[in-house]
């Protein structure tokens, strides 16, 4: 192109457009710039000079500069260009760019003329706009909320939403239309509440579930005033809808846990209330203490209280406070728990016994916690001061009774002693019209020391004290001895006294005499005592067999009164007499079935009782009795039936006899000198050993009750100096004690006051036996 050409026009163009407040250009149709203005100049950061030719493309963005040429080369009819050019000194630019092709007045010369304009400031407002409507959207996005615009007509105006299926219909369907004539049932709540925020200027919610009664679904509409337009027209309002479905359920599933916390709360409350017991934790790392209700009440601390471990030990009794520390360093240290009981000042100052448990917690290989109980024991502290009071009580009065049935039967014994040994001297020398009240004292005082005795027997049994002794005895014997001793009394009454024994039982049996005796004894005197007439059966059967034992039944029945079935128990008590008020009131002390019971005890039996008033009574037990072997086979005893034959027999021995009593020492003397004993007599331990100093004896009778030395300390004496003399103890007390006292020190003859000429005289034969004396008998 040839641009001199038409200089002519172009001169006049150039000047026009060299003062134009805007940019403006003439090139040719391949794009090469052959005039600039001044505003060009200015806008480009380009000279005129640079700008000639391809020189205005060097500031054009390179990808921008394809598009700009093909524009210009195709270009027929006005064009506009948008690009980018980099200025020397603003950077990046918009270029806005207007030409149009001219063609000069020959037709053949083109050349194109342009404006340009810097549209940067308009882009970046653009892009701004852009921007924000962008950040709006991601707002609402985010909400996940349904926004309207209303008017004070209550016409929804506009709407934003990310999603428009959030919506419940299409959103030309009611833009433009009112509340209520769009949505259905609900309508006339949200256009009160719209109306009175039209009214009141305020914000207004509204909770409300899912048109759809079958969608569990809760949504909060909030509308605020944005405009407050007097008219309705310009009023502009914000409904803003939030789906609350999720955090309804939380809040009520949280609001299911706190009243299921609540109701576990109050299920503890009541359980600890019932039991009297606190809980409590000690937190080793923030030395926080935790303390559920009760607690408080058992401190007597109000709500308020702030608990710790050294206030919670300000409550115990100085001497318990050490104590709490260790149990809680064994609890950490060794990981030990521990259940203590303590005594505590309360904040009201009421002492209280308090049993106190804690449990290590650990977490971590670590123990981080101390966690336990806390219980008000002191109800059950001061029952059981109470009980041990009680028990002491209990236990000094049994020692008082024992004690005193020791010292009375002592007592009674020792005079007792004088009249029966009186009446057995009388025995053996007397006028024949004394025999019938020689016969009567001796019944009366066997009596009375028959009444002593079960007293005493009573007591030794309460106090397990009774032993059973063992020896080898006949059971039909035995029971044809209580026959003869009963016979006479049922001939009086006119009863019959049968006896029927099986002859299974062996004929001998290893068995305590004496207390079977007493135990056939009670039964029978007690069944002929309460019968009138018929008969008194005393049976005996045997109900197994071992090759070493034999269990024995044994049944004493009449045909008396009988004892109603209300008594049947308490017959058994001691000094309880049952007889109906109708029949005469019979002698005795109630006495006798309580020993009977006793000794069946003592024998690892029970007794039964069958009775029926006015038919008859039967007492039955089993007895097991061991048969005798070699090994068990008790020594025989001299059966003694007659003490005329060992008068003057024992004339060789020299006997002591230590005593305090006269009138017992005169019986005894009388009754050794029978028996050819003239003794030495003592009335204390220290004549005695004045005596055994100058004499020599085989035997030493001794007193165990004396003043001053008493008979175990002269015992204890002899035994270490005069060994070769045999000791008998002469007492009236015969509990069990004393006779193994004795026995520790090698002494076993006891020779009980009161005693019998019998007595007396089967100790001498064993002495006459150990001494090897012969009596010739
Ligand atoms: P004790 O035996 O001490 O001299 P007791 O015979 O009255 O006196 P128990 O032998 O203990 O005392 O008997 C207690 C009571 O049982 C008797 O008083 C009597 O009422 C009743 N009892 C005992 N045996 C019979 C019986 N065979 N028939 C009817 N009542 C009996
Ligand atoms: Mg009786």
């Amino acid at each position: 192109m040839n641009r001199s050409l038409h200089s002519g026009e172009d001169t006049h163009l150039q000047q026009a457009l060299s003062f134009a407040p805007i940019g403006a250009f003439l090139s040719d149709m391949e794009g090469n710039c052959f005039f600039v203005n001044k505003e060009w100049e200015k806008i480009s950061g380009l000279s005129f000079a640079a700008s000639q030719g391809k020189g205005w493309q060097k500031i054009v963005l390179e990808e921008d500069l394809p598009e700009i040429i093909t524009t210009i080369q195709k270009s027929e009819y006005p064009f506009v260009l948008n690009y980018r050019i980099v200025h020397p000194q603003k950077g990046l630019r918009y270029f806005r760019v207007d030409a149009i092709r001219v063609t000069d007045g020959s037709g053949h010369n083109s050349y194109i003329t342009g404006y340009v304009q810097d549209t940067t400031e308009e882009k970046n407002a653009e892009g701004r706009q852009t921007e924000l409507t962008k950040h709006l959207q991601a707002l609402i996005t985010s909400l996940e909320d349904i926004v309207f615009e209303i008017d004070g007509n209550q016409t929804f105006r506009n709407v934003w939403v990310y999603d428009d299926s959030l919506l419940y219909m299409p959103r030309e369907t009611f833009l433009g239309k009112k509340i209520q004539d769009v949505i259905g049932p609900q309508a006339t709540a949200f256009s009160n509440v719209v109306a009175e925020v039209v009214k009141t200027g305020e914000v207004r919610e509204i909770v409300y579930k899912h048109f759809e009664e079958s969608r569990n679904q809760w949504f909060r509409a909030r509308i605020k005033p944005v405009i407050k337009a007097p008219d309705p027209a310009d009023y502009i309002m914000v409904l803003s809808i939030q789906d609350i479905t999720a955090s309804r359920m939380a809040e009520s599933s949280l609001q299911d846990i706190k009243s299921r916390l609540e109701l576990a709360n109050q299920l503890l409350d009541v359980s600890q209330e019932l039991s009297q017991t606190g809980g409590w934790e000690l937190n080793l790392h923030t030395g926080e203490v935790f303390w559920t209700r009760h607690t408080y009440l058992i401190y007597d601390v109000a709500p308020d209280f702030v608990p710790s471990f050294d206030s919670m030990l300000s409550f115990y009794e100085e001497e318990y406070r050490p104590i709490i520390n260790s149990f809680r360093e064994a609890a950490i240290s060794q990981r030990k728990a521990y259940d203590i009981e303590l005594r505590i000042i309360t904040a009201k100052q009421v002492r209280k016994w308090i049993r106190v448990i804690g449990v290590p917690v650990i977490k971590d290989e670590e123990v981080v916690m101390i966690r336990g109980a806390l219980m008000d024991i002191t109800k059950r502290k001061e029952d059981e001061l109470e009980l041990i009071m009680a028990k002491n009580i209990a236990e000094d009065a049994a020692r008082a009774k024992s004690d005193f049935l020791s010292i009375m039967s002592h007592e009674i014994r020792t005079p007792l002693n004088g009249i029966i040994g009186i009446a057995n001297l009388l025995k053996l020398n007397y006028m024949p019209d004394q025999e019938e009240y020689i016969s009567n004292l001796l019944f009366s005082a066997d009596h009375l020391l028959q009444l002593i005795n079960d007293i005493l027997d009573l007591n030794k049994m309460e106090q397990d004290k009774l032993d059973l002794t063992h020896a080898e005895v006949s059971l039909s014997d035995l029971v044809k001895n209580i026959q003869n001793q009963f016979k006479s009394l049922a001939s009086a009454k006119g009863l019959e006294l049968i006896s029927q024994i099986d002859k299974e039982i062996p004929r001998r049996i290893i068995a305590d005499p004496i207390r079977l005796g007493q135990i056939l004894n009670n039964l029978v005197s007690n069944a002929i005592k309460y019968t009138e007439k018929g008969t008194v059966t005393i049976s005996l059967q045997q109900v197994s067999r071992l090759k070493d034992k034999t269990t024995v039944h044994f049944s004493i029945k009449d045909t008396g009164i009988g004892i109603p079935k209300e008594h049947h128990e308490t017959v058994f008590e001691s000094f309880r007499q049952v007889q109906q008020s109708a029949v005469r009131k019979q002698a005795g002390t109630g006495l006798g079935l309580t020993i009977t019971q006793k000794l069946i005890t003592l024998h690892n039996s029970h007794i039964y009782i069958d009775s029926t008033p006015g038919v008859g009574t039967e007492f039955h037990f089993d007895l097991v009795f061991d048969l005798p072997t070699k090994k068990n086979k008790p020594p025989k005893r001299v059966q003694i039936t007659e003490l005329s034959p060992y008068i003057k027999k024992f004339k060789g021995i020299r006997l002591l006899f230590v005593e305090d009593n006269p009138i017992n020492i005169m019986v005894a003397e009388k009754q050794l000198e029978y028996f050819g004993i003239l003794p030495d007599c003592a009335q204390c331990g220290e004549d005695a050993l004045e005596l055994l100093k100058e004499n020599t004896y085989d035997v030493a009778f001794v007193d165990l009750h004396m003043p001053e030395m008493d008979g175990y300390t002269l015992s204890q004496i002899i035994r270490n100096q005069y060994s070769e003399i045999h000791i008998v103890i002469f007492t009236a007390d015969i509990m069990p004690e004393v006779r193994r006292k004795f026995a520790r020190m090698g002494i076993f003859d006891i020779l009980n006051k009161p005693f019998f000429p019998r007595e007396m005289l089967s100790t001498l034969l064993k002495i006459a036996q150990i001494k090897k004396m012969d009596i010739g008998v």
